[in-house]
C-alpha cells in the first residue's frame, strides 16, 4: 500500500487542506458543512457523494468535541460506505472454460498495461492465461500485446492491423477451449470518435462469443484513467451504452489529485470496481481496498 498511499497523496493533500480549520463544538454547522461538501467536490468526488457526505455528517455528533483527526475519520468513514458495495475482485469462476475478459476503454487509458497486469495477477493465482488482440485498429496495439504476452510467457491470438477483430475472438476462444485455457482476455479497440463503429464491432465480438458459449463475455472491464477526472464519468457513460460494463479498473492513481473520481463512480453508477492501476510496472495493480482508499483520501 506504499505505493498507493504515497500515489494517493495529492488528492489527500487537496481535501486535507479544505479540510483543516473546520473544528468547533460537537456538531457541524452549516457553513462548516458547505465547505466540506465544496472540499468533496474540489476533490473529485462529484456532487452526489458530496451531498450524501455532507447528509451523513449533518446527522453525526461529536461528543468528544470536534477536531481534524475525528472529522477526517468521519469523513473517511462515509467514503467508505460508499465504496465498499462496489469492491469486488475478479474472479475467475466459469465453466466451462475459458472465463472470457472483454477489456474495453480509450486509447491511452492503460488498457493494454492493466491486460498485461491482469494475466500476472491471474499467472501468479496458478490460473492459464490467453490473450487475444481485438484491437486491430492500431498497429501500435497488437505490438504492445505480442511483446507484453512474450515477456510473460502467454500464448497471444492475434492477427494483422486491420483485420477483423470478431474473427481473431473467434479464434482464441476456440484454441483456449481446446487448450483448457482459464482465462481469455480480449483486448479492444478504444476509438470512441467513432461511436457507431466501435459500437458494431464490440456487437459484432459479442455475436460471436455467444454462439461459442453463451454466457461470454462473462466480464466487461473498462479501464478508466483517474487523471482524467470527471471525464471518466462520461466514459462509464458512453461504454455502458456501447458495450454493457460489468465492472471498472481505475489506473494511474498514483501521482494525480484525482483519485476522488472513484468515490463519484461509485456512488453513481455503481459498478463493480476490481483493481486499481498504482504505476507501469507489471505488479502495479493493487486489489480495490475501500477502507485503505478512503483513508488515503480523506487523509
Ligand atoms: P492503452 O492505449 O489504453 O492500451 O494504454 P497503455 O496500456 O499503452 O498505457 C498508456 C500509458 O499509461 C503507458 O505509458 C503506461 O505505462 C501508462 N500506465 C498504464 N497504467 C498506469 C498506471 O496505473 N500508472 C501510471 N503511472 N501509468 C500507467
Amino acid at each position: 500500500s506504499d505505493r498507493l498511499l504515497g500515489g494517493l497523496r495529492k488528492t489527500q493533500e487537496r481535501l486535507s487542506g479544505n479540510l483543516a480549520g473546520l473544528v468547533g463544538a460537537n456538531r457541524l454547522s452549516d457553513e462548516q458543512l458547505d465547505d466540506i461538501e465544496d472540499a468533496l467536490i474540489a476533490s473529485d468526488l462529484g456532487p452526489r457523494a458530496a451531498a450524501r457526505i455532507r447528509e451523513r455528517l449533518a446527522s453525526g455528533r461529536f461528543e468528544k468535541g470536534l477536531d481534524e483527526a475525528t472529522l477526517r475519520e468521519a469523513v473517511a468513514e462515509e467514503i467508505a460506505a460508499i465504496l465498499r458495495p462496489v469492491a469486488r475482485p475478479l474472479d475467475i469462476v466459469a465453466f466451462p472454460r475459458p472465463q472470457v475478459i472483454l477489456v474495453i476503454g480509450v486509447n491511452g487509458s492503460g488498457k493494454t498495461t492493466t491486460i498485461a497486469k491482469l494475466a500476472h495477477l491471474f499467472q501468479e493465482l496458478d490460473y492459464s492465461v490467453m490473450l487475444a488482440a481485438g484491437d486491430t485498429f492500431r498497429a501500435a496495439a497488437i505490438g504492445q500485446l505480442r511483446v507484453w504476452a512474450e515477456r510473460l510467457g502467454v500464448p497471444i491470438v492475434s492477427g494483422a492491423e486491420g483485420g477483423d477483430p470478431a474473427s481473431i475472438v473467434f479464434d482464441a476462444v476456440k484454441q483456449a477451449t481446446d487448450a483448457g485455457t482459464d482465462v481469455l482476455i480480449v483486448d479492444t479497440a478504444g476509438r470512441l470518435q467513432n461511436k457507431r463503429e466501435l459500437m458494431d464491432e464490440l456487437a459484432k465480438i459479442r455475436r460471436v462469443l455467444g454462439r461459442l458459449n453463451p454466457e461470454a463475455p462473462h466480464d466487461v472491464v473498462l479501464v478508466l484513467d483517474a487523471t482524467n477526472g470527471q471525464n471518466a464519468l462520461q466514459q462509464i457513460e458512453i461504454f455502458r451504452e456501447v458495450a454493457g460494463v460489468t465492472g471498472l479498473v481505475m489506473t494511474k492513481l498514483d501521482g494525480t489529485a484525482r483519485g476522488g473520481v472513484l468515490v463519484a463512480a461509485a456512488e453513481q453508477y455503481g459498478l463493480p470496481i476490481h483493481a486499481i492501476g498504482v504505476g507501469e510496472k507489471i505488479d502495479d495493480l493493487r486489489p480495490f481496498d475501500p477502507d485503505l482508499v478512503a483513508k488515503v483520501i480523506a487523509g
